[in-house]
């Protein structure tokens, strides 16, 4: 019986897949991403998958529906949560469809990236897995960070430059909401000032 693998990504894919592959397991992908902004960067991300899952004769399933009014539905007004939401919906949805199937476990490329809140995926999964009654199989593929950006490169796959909603879209290439955020950060993490001493 195969894991069901989450794929967000052809990049994100090529290390976990190795890593499967290595220990032989078998696994079917699972491309579903469905809050991708705009929709032309949705398809080419979906294309460039289905070229990478296809060369490597990878078993997959594709879901082409694209998700955008759904996602804004639910994180509007709730902005800062959106990781969380989308955590939920993609881990939900994998282990929903793999309990269906009959696969015996779930997992997701998610855990590969660097730039993703490894805990919070590890905490939605937890959950995904309980509600579905499905293992989810963890695995910590960000020590393959660079070398899957190094087989991408070789392999020539398209490379996204940012992680995909529209708010993720904006953050990347708006410098001055970048600055904003520097500056948040930055006053989020200031000890008090002298002079104004809190604990009075
Ligand atoms: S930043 Fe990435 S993980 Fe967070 S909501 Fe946007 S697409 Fe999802």
């Amino acid at each position: 019986m195969s894991i069901l693998l989450h794929a967000c990504c052809g990049p994100c894919l090529l290390y976990p897949a190795g890593v499967l592959e290595g220990e032989g397991t078998d696994f079917t992908c699972y491309f579903y991403n469905p809050n991708i902004h705009p929709y032309r960067e949705f398809r080419k991300r979906l294309n460039t998958f289905q070229e990478l899952a296809d060369s490597r004769k990878y078993k997959y399933i594709i879901d082409r529906d694209y998700g955008l009014k759904m996602f804004l539905r639910r994180v509007v007004f709730k902005e800062d949560q959106r990781c969380k939401f989308c955590y939920q919906m993609r881990l939900g949805n994998t282990a929903k469809l793999a309990a269906e199937k009959g696969h015996r476990g779930f997992s997701t490329t998610l855990l590969y990236s660097t730039y993703q809140n490894h805990s919070l995926l590890r905490k939605e999964a937890a959950a995904a897995s309980v509600n579905h009654s499905i293992p989810f199989v963890y695995h910590d593929f960000r020590v393959g960070w660079q070398q899957g950006i190094d087989e991408s490169k070789e392999c020539n796959l398209y490379r996204q430059s940012y992680c995909g909603c529209l708010y993720s879209e904006q953050e990347r290439y708006d410098n001055r909401l970048k600055k904003q955020l520097k500056r948040k950060i930055k006053s989020d993490v200031q000890p008090p000032r002298s002079g104004h001493d809190q604990s009075k």
